[in-house]
Protein backbone atom coordinates (compact mmCIF):
# COMPACT_ATOMS: atom_id res chain seq x y z
CA UNK A 1 0.00 0.00 0.00
CA UNK A 2 1.32 3.65 -0.96
CA UNK A 3 1.10 6.69 1.06
CA UNK A 4 -1.87 8.99 0.10
CA UNK A 5 -0.31 12.21 -0.96
CA UNK A 6 -2.11 15.42 0.00
CA UNK A 7 -2.14 18.61 -2.05
CA UNK A 8 -4.04 22.06 -1.40
CA UNK A 9 -3.48 23.91 -4.12
CA UNK A 10 -4.76 23.84 -7.71
CA UNK A 11 -0.82 24.02 -9.11
CA UNK A 12 0.46 21.05 -6.76
CA UNK A 13 -2.55 19.45 -8.10
CA UNK A 14 -2.03 20.33 -11.79
CA UNK A 15 1.75 19.39 -11.53
CA UNK A 16 0.46 15.42 -10.22
CA UNK A 17 -1.72 15.12 -12.84
CA UNK A 18 0.87 16.43 -15.71
CA UNK A 19 3.49 13.94 -13.92
CA UNK A 20 0.91 10.76 -14.45
CA UNK A 21 -0.09 12.25 -18.23
CA UNK A 22 3.36 12.47 -19.07
CA UNK A 23 3.84 8.43 -18.70
CA UNK A 24 0.48 7.91 -19.95
CA UNK A 25 -0.94 6.90 -16.69
CA UNK A 26 -5.00 7.38 -16.78
CA UNK A 27 -6.54 9.12 -14.12
CA UNK A 28 -10.21 9.31 -12.22
CA UNK A 29 -11.60 12.02 -9.80
CA UNK A 30 -13.66 11.01 -7.09
CA UNK A 31 -15.57 14.33 -5.57
CA UNK A 32 -16.33 14.55 -2.03
CA UNK A 33 -16.78 16.55 0.94
CA UNK A 34 -15.54 14.72 3.33
CA UNK A 35 -16.61 12.34 6.49
CA UNK A 36 -16.43 9.35 3.93
CA UNK A 37 -18.06 6.35 4.67
CA UNK A 38 -18.60 2.35 2.11
CA UNK A 39 -19.96 4.92 -0.49
CA UNK A 40 -17.62 7.05 -1.11
CA UNK A 41 -15.05 4.23 -0.72
CA UNK A 42 -17.12 1.92 -3.34
CA UNK A 43 -16.64 5.37 -5.67
CA UNK A 44 -12.71 5.18 -5.32
CA UNK A 45 -12.70 1.26 -5.51
CA UNK A 46 -14.84 1.89 -9.20
CA UNK A 47 -12.20 4.26 -10.17
CA UNK A 48 -9.03 2.32 -9.25
CA UNK A 49 -10.29 -0.43 -11.28
CA UNK A 50 -11.03 1.44 -14.38
CA UNK A 51 -7.89 3.92 -14.13
CA UNK A 52 -3.82 3.75 -13.36
CA UNK A 53 -4.16 6.61 -10.61
CA UNK A 54 -7.22 7.94 -8.48
CA UNK A 55 -7.81 11.86 -6.84
CA UNK A 56 -10.11 11.87 -4.38
CA UNK A 57 -11.29 15.60 -3.63
CA UNK A 58 -12.79 16.93 -0.28
CA UNK A 59 -13.75 20.14 0.02
CA UNK A 60 -17.29 21.09 1.77
CA UNK A 61 -18.60 23.78 -1.13
CA UNK A 62 -20.45 26.70 1.03
CA UNK A 63 -22.17 27.81 -2.22
CA UNK A 64 -24.46 24.86 -2.58
CA UNK A 65 -25.65 25.22 1.10
CA UNK A 66 -29.15 27.20 1.59
CA UNK A 67 -28.54 29.71 4.39
CA UNK A 68 -30.55 27.78 6.79
CA UNK A 69 -28.87 24.73 6.03
CA UNK A 70 -25.97 22.40 7.42
CA UNK A 71 -22.44 24.40 6.38
CA UNK A 72 -21.03 25.00 9.87
CA UNK A 73 -22.36 21.52 11.09
CA UNK A 74 -21.46 19.62 8.06
CA UNK A 75 -19.54 16.64 9.48
CA UNK A 76 -15.77 16.99 9.09
CA UNK A 77 -13.27 14.36 9.85
CA UNK A 78 -10.19 14.70 7.38
CA UNK A 79 -7.89 12.36 9.51
CA UNK A 80 -10.86 9.33 9.25
CA UNK A 81 -11.24 10.27 5.85
CA UNK A 82 -7.36 9.90 4.96
CA UNK A 83 -7.10 6.32 6.34
CA UNK A 84 -10.46 5.31 4.24
CA UNK A 85 -8.78 6.83 1.34
CA UNK A 86 -5.03 4.88 2.16
CA UNK A 87 -7.28 1.92 2.32
CA UNK A 88 -9.31 2.15 -0.86
CA UNK A 89 -5.55 2.69 -2.42
CA UNK A 90 -6.54 6.49 -3.65
CA UNK A 91 -3.15 8.04 -5.13
CA UNK A 92 -3.66 11.49 -4.47
CA UNK A 93 -5.98 13.84 -2.00
CA UNK A 94 -7.17 17.04 -3.20
CA UNK A 95 -8.45 18.93 0.15
CA UNK A 96 -8.44 22.75 -0.87
CA UNK A 97 -9.20 25.49 1.38
CA UNK A 98 -12.20 27.88 0.37
CA UNK A 99 -10.11 30.71 -0.65
CA UNK A 100 -8.10 28.36 -3.12
CA UNK A 101 -11.45 27.55 -4.96
CA UNK A 102 -12.83 31.21 -4.63
CA UNK A 103 -10.60 33.54 -4.36
CA UNK A 104 -11.98 37.31 -3.60
CA UNK A 105 -13.82 38.75 -6.95
CA UNK A 106 -14.95 35.33 -7.68
CA UNK A 107 -17.97 36.10 -9.88
CA UNK A 108 -18.83 33.27 -12.29
CA UNK A 109 -21.15 30.12 -11.84
CA UNK A 110 -22.31 27.72 -14.19
CA UNK A 111 -26.17 26.87 -14.62
CA UNK A 112 -27.71 23.99 -15.79
CA UNK A 113 -31.58 24.62 -16.50
CA UNK A 114 -34.51 22.08 -17.04
CA UNK A 115 -32.71 19.63 -15.19
CA UNK A 116 -32.64 21.50 -11.95
CA UNK A 117 -35.70 23.11 -11.01
CA UNK A 118 -38.03 20.04 -9.69
CA UNK A 119 -37.18 17.81 -6.74
CA UNK A 120 -34.35 19.18 -5.00
CA UNK A 121 -34.13 22.27 -6.89
CA UNK A 122 -37.76 23.41 -5.81
CA UNK A 123 -36.58 23.69 -2.34
CA UNK A 124 -33.16 24.07 -2.46
CA UNK A 125 -32.93 27.35 -4.10
CA UNK A 126 -29.34 27.86 -5.96
CA UNK A 127 -27.92 24.14 -4.95
CA UNK A 128 -27.30 22.67 -8.19
CA UNK A 129 -25.55 26.15 -9.36
CA UNK A 130 -23.20 25.76 -6.29
CA UNK A 131 -23.03 22.11 -7.00
CA UNK A 132 -22.36 22.80 -11.18
CA UNK A 133 -19.99 25.24 -10.38
CA UNK A 134 -17.71 23.38 -8.32
CA UNK A 135 -17.96 20.68 -9.89
CA UNK A 136 -17.00 22.15 -13.26
CA UNK A 137 -13.88 24.08 -11.26
CA UNK A 138 -12.88 19.85 -10.25
CA UNK A 139 -13.24 18.57 -13.89
CA UNK A 140 -11.52 21.59 -15.30
CA UNK A 141 -8.14 21.72 -12.94
CA UNK A 142 -7.77 17.75 -13.13
CA UNK A 143 -9.08 17.09 -16.31
CA UNK A 144 -9.50 13.28 -15.25
CA UNK A 145 -10.16 10.65 -18.42
CA UNK A 146 -13.75 9.73 -15.70
CA UNK A 147 -15.23 11.68 -12.66
CA UNK A 148 -17.33 9.06 -10.33
CA UNK A 149 -20.52 10.33 -8.89
CA UNK A 150 -22.96 8.12 -6.88
CA UNK A 151 -26.58 7.51 -7.64
CA UNK A 152 -27.69 8.30 -4.35
CA UNK A 153 -28.12 11.77 -5.80
CA UNK A 154 -29.15 11.17 -8.94
CA UNK A 155 -30.59 14.08 -9.92
CA UNK A 156 -26.85 15.73 -9.41
CA UNK A 157 -25.48 12.70 -11.72
CA UNK A 158 -27.91 14.43 -14.47
CA UNK A 159 -26.76 17.62 -14.03
CA UNK A 160 -23.09 16.84 -14.10
CA UNK A 161 -23.88 14.41 -16.92
CA UNK A 162 -25.62 17.38 -18.53
CA UNK A 163 -22.97 19.94 -17.67
CA UNK A 164 -19.69 17.72 -19.24
CA UNK A 165 -21.99 17.46 -22.27
CA UNK A 166 -22.96 21.55 -23.06
CA UNK A 167 -19.35 22.63 -21.52
CA UNK A 168 -17.52 20.08 -23.86
CA UNK A 169 -15.54 18.70 -20.94
CA UNK A 170 -13.39 15.93 -22.11
CA UNK A 171 -14.29 13.18 -19.39
CA UNK A 172 -16.57 10.36 -19.00
CA UNK A 173 -18.46 10.76 -15.94
CA UNK A 174 -19.81 7.33 -14.47
CA UNK A 175 -22.46 7.13 -12.48
CA UNK A 176 -21.78 4.22 -9.30
CA UNK A 177 -24.58 2.67 -7.70
CA UNK A 178 -26.05 3.63 -4.07
CA UNK A 179 -24.23 1.77 -1.11
CA UNK A 180 -26.43 0.74 1.75
CA UNK A 181 -26.77 -0.10 5.44
CA UNK A 182 -28.22 -3.24 6.30
CA UNK A 183 -31.58 -2.17 6.53
CA UNK A 184 -31.61 -0.53 2.76
CA UNK A 185 -30.79 3.22 3.80
CA UNK A 186 -29.07 4.69 1.89
CA UNK A 187 -25.35 5.40 3.23
CA UNK A 188 -25.42 9.44 3.64
CA UNK A 189 -22.77 11.76 5.33
CA UNK A 190 -25.89 13.13 7.37
CA UNK A 191 -26.71 10.09 8.77
CA UNK A 192 -24.94 10.01 11.03
CA UNK A 193 -27.47 13.53 12.47
CA UNK A 194 -30.16 10.95 13.50
CA UNK A 195 -31.18 9.82 16.90
CA UNK A 196 -30.93 6.38 17.98
CA UNK A 197 -34.82 6.48 17.31
CA UNK A 198 -34.59 8.16 14.07
CA UNK A 199 -32.47 5.88 12.75
CA UNK A 200 -34.77 3.32 13.05
CA UNK A 201 -37.31 5.13 11.60
CA UNK A 202 -35.32 5.58 8.83
CA UNK A 203 -35.44 2.47 7.87
CA UNK A 204 -39.21 2.74 6.68
CA UNK A 205 -37.72 4.92 3.58
CA UNK A 206 -36.11 1.88 1.78
CA UNK A 207 -38.81 -0.45 2.54
CA UNK A 208 -41.38 2.06 1.45
CA UNK A 209 -40.24 2.56 -1.76
CA UNK A 210 -38.90 -0.90 -2.52
CA UNK A 211 -42.52 -2.12 -2.43
CA UNK A 212 -44.14 1.29 -3.73
CA UNK A 213 -41.90 0.33 -6.83
CA UNK A 214 -43.11 -3.59 -6.83
CA UNK A 215 -46.81 -2.00 -6.91
CA UNK A 216 -46.05 0.09 -9.97
CA UNK A 217 -44.35 -2.09 -11.85
CA UNK A 218 -47.04 -4.49 -11.60
CA UNK A 219 -49.23 -1.96 -12.74
CA UNK A 220 -51.46 -0.42 -9.95
CA UNK A 221 -52.36 3.10 -10.12
CA UNK A 222 -49.60 5.61 -9.89
CA UNK A 223 -51.34 8.35 -7.43
CA UNK A 224 -52.89 5.70 -5.09
CA UNK A 225 -49.86 3.96 -4.39
CA UNK A 226 -47.69 7.48 -3.89
CA UNK A 227 -50.99 8.56 -1.45
CA UNK A 228 -50.01 5.39 0.81
CA UNK A 229 -46.58 5.46 0.43
CA UNK A 230 -46.32 8.94 2.05
CA UNK A 231 -49.08 8.43 4.32
CA UNK A 232 -46.97 5.30 5.51
CA UNK A 233 -43.61 6.86 5.76
CA UNK A 234 -45.38 10.25 7.50
CA UNK A 235 -46.64 6.52 10.06
CA UNK A 236 -43.09 5.76 10.53
CA UNK A 237 -42.06 9.00 11.81
CA UNK A 238 -40.56 11.31 8.91
CA UNK A 239 -42.07 14.71 9.69
CA UNK A 240 -42.28 16.16 6.60
CA UNK A 241 -41.51 14.86 2.48
CA UNK A 242 -40.59 17.75 0.43
CA UNK A 243 -41.43 15.01 -2.42
CA UNK A 244 -42.33 11.48 -3.59
CA UNK A 245 -42.24 11.72 -7.37
CA UNK A 246 -42.09 9.53 -10.19
CA UNK A 247 -39.99 10.56 -12.69
CA UNK A 248 -38.23 10.14 -16.09
CA UNK A 249 -34.55 9.38 -14.66
CA UNK A 250 -33.75 11.15 -18.12
CA UNK A 251 -35.82 14.41 -18.18
CA UNK A 252 -36.56 14.46 -14.09
CA UNK A 253 -39.70 15.43 -15.16
CA UNK A 254 -42.97 13.42 -13.30
CA UNK A 255 -45.08 10.89 -15.38
CA UNK A 256 -48.02 9.58 -14.87
CA UNK A 257 -47.23 6.11 -16.28
CA UNK A 258 -44.39 4.11 -15.82
CA UNK A 259 -42.61 3.35 -18.96
CA UNK A 260 -38.79 2.77 -19.41
CA UNK A 261 -36.50 4.89 -17.05
CA UNK A 262 -39.79 5.60 -14.90
CA UNK A 263 -37.32 6.06 -11.44
CA UNK A 264 -39.21 6.83 -7.78
CA UNK A 265 -37.61 9.84 -6.15
CA UNK A 266 -37.44 11.09 -2.48
CA UNK A 267 -37.09 13.75 -0.37
CA UNK A 268 -38.04 13.15 3.62
CA UNK A 269 -37.61 14.39 7.15
CA UNK A 270 -36.78 13.25 9.91
CA UNK A 271 -36.58 16.11 12.90
CA UNK A 272 -34.35 18.42 10.68
CA UNK A 273 -32.51 16.04 9.04
CA UNK A 274 -33.43 15.75 5.46
CA UNK A 275 -32.89 12.31 3.90
CA UNK A 276 -33.00 11.51 0.18
CA UNK A 277 -32.87 8.56 -2.02
CA UNK A 278 -34.27 6.94 -5.09
CA UNK A 279 -34.99 3.70 -6.67
CA UNK A 280 -35.71 2.22 -10.18
CA UNK A 281 -39.46 0.98 -11.23
CA UNK A 282 -38.50 0.17 -14.92
P1 LIG B 1 -20.97 13.87 -0.76
O1 LIG B 1 -19.69 13.82 -0.02
O2 LIG B 1 -22.16 13.46 0.07
O3 LIG B 1 -21.16 15.15 -1.54
O4 LIG B 1 -20.90 12.73 -1.86
C1 LIG B 1 -19.79 12.60 -2.70
C2 LIG B 1 -20.09 11.58 -3.75
O5 LIG B 1 -20.39 10.33 -3.12
C3 LIG B 1 -21.32 11.93 -4.60
O6 LIG B 1 -21.07 11.56 -5.93
C4 LIG B 1 -22.40 11.10 -3.98
O7 LIG B 1 -23.45 10.78 -4.88
C5 LIG B 1 -21.62 9.84 -3.61
N1 LIG B 1 -22.33 9.09 -2.58
C6 LIG B 1 -22.84 9.57 -1.42
N2 LIG B 1 -23.49 8.59 -0.76
C7 LIG B 1 -23.39 7.48 -1.53
C8 LIG B 1 -23.85 6.12 -1.40
N3 LIG B 1 -24.57 5.75 -0.35
N4 LIG B 1 -23.56 5.25 -2.37
C9 LIG B 1 -22.83 5.64 -3.47
N5 LIG B 1 -22.36 6.90 -3.65
C10 LIG B 1 -22.64 7.80 -2.70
Amino acid sequence: MRDLKVVRRIADLRENVSQWRATGLSVGLVPTMGALHAGHVALVRQAKSDNQRVIATIFVNPTQFGPSEDLKAYPRDEAGDMAKLVDADCDLLFAPDVTEMYPQGFATSVGVSGLTEHLCGATRAGHFGGVATIVTKLLLQALPDRAYFGEKDFQQLQVIRRLARDLDIPVEIVGVPTMREADGLAMSSRNRYLSATDRQSASALPKVMRAAAARFASGEAVETVLAEAKAELLEAGFSKLDYLELCNEASLQPVERVTAGTRLFVAAYLGHTRLIDNWPVA
